[in-house]
């Protein structure tokens, strides 16, 4: 009994789960600013299926792209609990802006600041900083989505820089990004040092991007691309050196996390569309909320996303302390992305017929949680990091 009355306070002190008045104020002014800025462009960008560029000088205005970069390195300079808040209420209103921006902020922007030459930084990570270029980031191919390491895109050294040659398939921003970060092979063998990132500045005549049609984040570009000797020179080799593959694995451990604060995203607003419209659909003369079956699917969408946020800001809080690993990477994942699917489709289902029609969101955001339990290493995948690690012993 003693020894646990001294364990008392200290546990007390550790286990804080309240975000700072820094963290509410970014909220607050991501939560304004996607209600003035954002909402009013969603409608046109998913009928047309071209997203709105201009966003990202807007995003770059306000410090948004740069949030969880240094301020020495250009960026805001918060942490990546800000930076999941950001992503969480830029998915309550639009998934596919908040996808095209992760990949731009995240995917191609992080290894350049990890890794990239001063040269480099100045070329495209500062103007990817203000929106001034926007990036993509290229590993999967038709043959190598969930197996990356059999990636078949290659890089061979010339005089002066490197010929690639290959295929990517299913990249955000491609077909409007100024540049793109390319993993291509440049060793004969399947381990991780055989691959190498490139920086392509386009347009390259080596690379023929054509623009695909898509049944979920319809406001996000995604682009198949062919590679045929495209030319890039030396001082775009990421970092000026070969075997730089895993600064991809740490950006992809740290960015699981940050998709899920996407999924909850999603989650919130297909939530808050259903409960408003449980309060004010009238069926045999009572709001349908009054009727248990409904209030039920409310009550445990609410209880999900109240446990998807925790899991979220945890895995947020570990990235924070530089502790996070692959398979805690992957829980976070795993279970925001899920929740994310499940509760679109009560949210659907509360609205009745309403919920498959455009005019309603709930639709679109149920599309849109699917690709979260595909990209960026499908549940599948996700399952199998966690069931190593507990075979491992972790
Ligand atoms: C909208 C969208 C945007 C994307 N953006 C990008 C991007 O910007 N950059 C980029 O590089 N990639 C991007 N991707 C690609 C994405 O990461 C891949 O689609 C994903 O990794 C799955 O690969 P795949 O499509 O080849 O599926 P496959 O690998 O063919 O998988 C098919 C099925 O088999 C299962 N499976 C495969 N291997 C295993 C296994 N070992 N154990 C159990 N099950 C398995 C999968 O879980 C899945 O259910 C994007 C995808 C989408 C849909």
């Amino acid at each position: 009994m003693e020894g646990l009355a001294l364990a008392t306070p200290t546990g007390t002190a550790l286990m804080d789960f309240a975000f700072t008045p820094q963290h509410e104020q970014v909220r607050d002014t991501v939560a304004r600013f996607c209600a003035e800025h954002v909402a009013p462009l969603v409608a046109a960008a998913e009928e047309v299926e071209i997203f709105p560029k201009d966003l990202f000088r807007k995003w770059g205005e306000l410090g948004l792209i740069g949030v969880r970069y240094p301020e020495s390195d250009g960026g805001a300079g918060f942490d990546k609990i800000s930076d999941c808040i950001v992503r969480e209420e830029m998915s309550r209103v639009c998934q596919a802006f908040a996808s095209s921006w992760s990949a731009h902020a995240h995917l191609a922007l992080w290894p350049l600041w990890r890794i990239g030459t001063p040269d480099q930084k100045a070329r495209f990570f500062r103007p990817g900083l203000v929106g001034e270029k926007v990036g993509g980031f290229g590993l999967s191919e038709p043959d190598g989505g969930s197996d990356v390491r059999m990636l078949k895109t290659r890089a061979t050294k010339v005089d002066g820089g490197w010929r690639l040659d290959g295929s990517k398939l299913y990249i955000t921003n491609a077909p409007m990004a100024d540049f793109l970060l390319v993993a291509a092979r440049t060793g004969a063998d399947h381990s991780d040092d055989a691959i190498s990132l490139f920086i392509v500045d386009l347009p390259n005549p080596g690379f023929e991007i054509s623009r695909l049609k898509k049944e979920a984040i319809r406001g996000s570009e995604t682009g198949l691309i062919h590679i045929a000797d495209a030319f890039v020179p030396d001082d775009c080799l990421l970092g000026g050196r070969t075997g730089t593959y895993r600064v991809v694995l740490e950006s992809l451990a740290e960015n699981r996390v940050g998709v899920s604060a996407n999924c909850l995203g999603m989650a919130r607003g297909a939530f808050e569309a259903a409960l408003a419209y449980a309060r004010t659909r009238i069926v045999r003369g009572r709001p349908i909320i009054e009727y248990q079956a409904i209030a039920h699917k409310l009550a445990d969408m609410a209880a999900d996303i109240e446990a998807a946020k925790w899991m979220v800001y945890y895995g947020a809080w570990r990235v924070d302390q530089g502790a996070i690993d692959p398979a805690t990477a992957s829980r976070v994942k795993l279970i925001a992305s899920e929740t994310a699917v499940r509760v679109t489709e009560q949210a659907i289902r509360i609205h009745g017929g309403a919920g498959l029609m455009r005019e309603y969101p709930v639709g679109r955001f149920h599309r849109d949680s699917l690709v979260y339990v595909i990209g960026e290493g499908t549940s599948e995948i996700q399952r199998n990091i966690i069931a190593r690690a507990l075979k491992a012993g972790g």
